[in-house]
């Protein structure tokens, strides 16, 4: 994910995401980037992120999907899901197997998040 982009998609985390059990707001250094990837055929741009509460301590994880990288100064063609963990639930193991599985991930992040639940 290209750099500008990347600060575009923490400043819209910013502003549109609350802590899923306390509704504080994030800032800056409490939003972490675990890692990015494009898909090349689509030239969607895709993002991991944590945002640890500056309040109560809990951890979200937020997958950003851009649909085109190259409009993506478009906020609105941004869709972002976040999945929240509770309690210590994202180890530095699951940090790094999700970065791994980024870089080699291609297809559609609606798809990964739909494979999970079942
Ligand atoms: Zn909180």
């Amino acid at each position: 994910m290209p750099y500008k982009l990347l600060r575009e998609v923490i400043l819209h985390l910013k502003k549109k995401s609350l802590c899923p059990l306390c509704q504080a707001r994030y800032d800056n250094e409490h939003i972490f980037v675990l890692g990015s990837n494009m898909n090349p055929e689509t030239n969607a741009a895709y993002g991991l992120f944590v945002a640890v509460c500056p309040r109560c301590d809990s951890e979200s994880v937020m997958m950003v999907e851009a649909a085109d990288s190259h409009h993506a100064t478009d906020l609105d063609s941004l869709s972002i899901q976040s999945q929240h963990s509770a309690g210590p639930a994202v180890t530095v193991n699951e940090v790094l197997d999700m970065h791994n599985f980024l870089k080699s991930w291609k297809g559609d992040v609606s798809e990964l998040f739909n494979k999970q639940r079942s």
